[in-house]
């Protein structure tokens, strides 16, 4: 028998991907080990959406260049291969295989070219219009599972690989989503996330043509799902009946992660974000209106070419407008291929560092602000662990947030996967702390 090595760099699709990778590879006879000294496949799906996630993939090569892979097999799968290509093979040469995450499908018949010997074969097509859909493997997380809906990016946003590593939107049918779906649950998985780059533009591609809304409340309606999540959300196409679907139904979390990126317009305009703040403001107030409320996250970048001081300073403005629960900041990383690179205005490290530094003590006072209102009151969690270091059960809220809890009694195996009530007794910037009040009859 044969072992492979997987290790995963970047966003939850990635995560997910590998989840799908190691299906395709244990259905062939491999199995999974946890070094890549004990493997004879070593698999590395990467990340290229900033230059720091790039860089790490070719570390990691460096590592085995000379002697110490001998023997072994290397992979560079997912976004870093569909951007470099054929190049990989030249940057290092002991790497066989190279394959986008659009080629996935053909995963079975690279992987027969490898055992035969071929020391470079490669996936980099976009022709395959199929989803990457494999039978249910284990997932890395007991009871939450995640279900690509739909692939790939028609946006153009000005600073973005997506759309060139991950290729154009192919939405998978509703009938084979609904299938995983009511699969997932029957295997036991009470929280489900839908994924894709831009979920708000999925389109049944069936004659019944499902939008995404009528998705996301039918999945909802599946017996014995606890949670049903979604990311990510792109403002352009982001409708009010998502947020009202939030409203009646309790099984869909009260969260939205909604990508600002900034608060300025002319930056918007620049970077090809598709909305206005105005239009962006306006979805913000559809789910402040909700019928109960709803915890809303965003990303944003600090120093896009031709940011001056006072666009970053709308951006603040907007970060103490809508109070987010939390936020993932970037400064601005130039990206082959992407338009962004030939406008003008590039920003100096030095100051897109400053600017970052500002945005974040701002968002952080926020966050205390928003999770002290927090204690004393009674969230639901999901537990998802235990942390030897502080005697602490690890558990997540509807929301979103962390929250970390004491239980009287119980062994580890017993509490994971599990919904419990818990006090909230004190709050930090990132994460909450409580005690449990005991079991959920929900
Ligand atoms: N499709 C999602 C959207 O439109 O919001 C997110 C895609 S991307 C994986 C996640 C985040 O990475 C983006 O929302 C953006 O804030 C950030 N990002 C993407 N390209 C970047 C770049 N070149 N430099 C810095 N941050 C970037
Ligand atoms: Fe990238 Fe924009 Fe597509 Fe998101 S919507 S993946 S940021 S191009």
């Amino acid at each position: 028998m044969k072992t492979f090595y997987l290790e995963t760099f970047g966003c939850q699709m990635n995560a997910h991907d590998s989840e799908k990778v190691a299906g395709t590879l244990l259905a062939r006879g491999y199995s999974q080990v946890e070094t890549p000294e004990e493997a004879d496949l070593i698999l590395y799906n990467t990340c290229s959406i900033r230059d720091k996630a790039e860089q790490k993939v070719f570390s990691r090569l460096q590592q085995f260049k000379s002697g110490a892979g001998k023997g072994k097999v290397f992979a560079v799968l997912g976004c870093v291969a569909q951007q470099e290509g054929e190049k990989i093979f030249e940057k290092a040469p002991h790497v066989s295989l190279v394959a986008g995450s659009a080629s996935y499908g053909k995963l079975p018949e690279m992987l027969v070219q490898l055992e035969a010997g071929n020391r470079h074969v490669t996936g980099l097509s976009f022709d395959a219009d199929e989803t990457f859909e494999t039978p249910i493997t284990r997932g890395d997380k007991p009871h939450r599972a995640y279900i690509t809906i739909i692939e790939g990016c028609d946006k153009s946003c000005a600073y973005c690989v997506v759309p060139f590593t991950r290729g154009p939107e192919r939405s998978r049918t509703a009938a084979s989503v609904m299938a995983e779906a009511r699969r997932l649950a029957e295997f036991g998985y009470t929280e489900i996330q839908l994924l894709g780059q831009n979920v708000n533009s999925y389109r049944d591609p069936s004659p019944e043509g499902w939008d995404f809304a009528t998705l996301l409340e039918r999945v909802a309606e599946i017996p014995g799902l606890r949670r049903t999540r979604f990311t990510t959300s792109h403002p352009r196409d982001f409708v009010k009946e998502i947020v009202d679907a939030i409203g009646r139904n309790p099984v869909l979390c009260d969260h939205i992660h909604l990508p600002v990126q900034s608060g300025s317009d002319r930056v918007l305009e620049r970077m090809q974000r598709l909305y206005t703040r105005d239009e962006y403001r306006r979805r913000i107030e559809w789910i402040k209106n909700a019928r109960r409320p709803i915890s809303i996250t965003t990303d944003v970048i600090v120093g896009f070419p031709g940011e001056t001081e006072a666009d970053f300073e709308e951006t603040l403005a907007l970060l103490d407008e809508v109070e987010y629960d939390s936020i993932f900041s970037f400064k601005y990383s130039p990206r082959p291929t992407t338009s962004a690179l030939g406008l003008d205005g590039h920003i100096p490290e030095e100051e897109k560092a400053r600017r970052l530094s500002i945005l974040q003590e701002k968002q952080r006072a926020i966050q205390m602000r928003r999770n002290n209102e927090l204690a004393g009151t009674t969230l639901e969690v999901q537990v998802e662990g235990y942390n030897q270091a502080t005697g602490q059960w690890i558990g997540r809220t509807s929301q979103n947030r962390i929250l970390n809890f004491t239980h009287p009694e119980g062994c580890r195996a017993s509490l994971d996967g599990q919904y419990l009530q818990v006090l909230v007794t004190r709050a930090g910037p990132n994460s909450l702390a409580g005690e449990s009040a005991g079991e959920n009859l929900f």
